[in-house]
């Protein structure tokens, strides 16, 4: 199974790049923070380099 990327939601501070960048996977929950809600609408390459390295609290990771 492929691996899941998570956000930390008490220390992202919805800046929306992770949102903008691959909104395929990453969407903004009810309380205003990111989560992943379809970790298979991008390759792992993708949410990497677009979402976890450019994430500026660096709170998204792998699980
Ligand atoms: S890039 Fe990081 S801080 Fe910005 S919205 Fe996404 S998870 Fe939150």
């Amino acid at each position: 199974m492929a691996r899941e990327p998570w956000v930390d939601q008490d220390v992202c501070i919805s800046c929306g790049l992770c949102t903008d960048n691959v909104p395929e996977v990453f969407r903004f929950a009810d309380n205003g923070k990111a989560e992943c809600y379809d970790q298979t609408g991008a390759s792992e390459e993708e949410i990497q380099n677009d979402a976890i390295d450019v994430c500026p609290v660096s709170c998204i990771h792998w699980r």
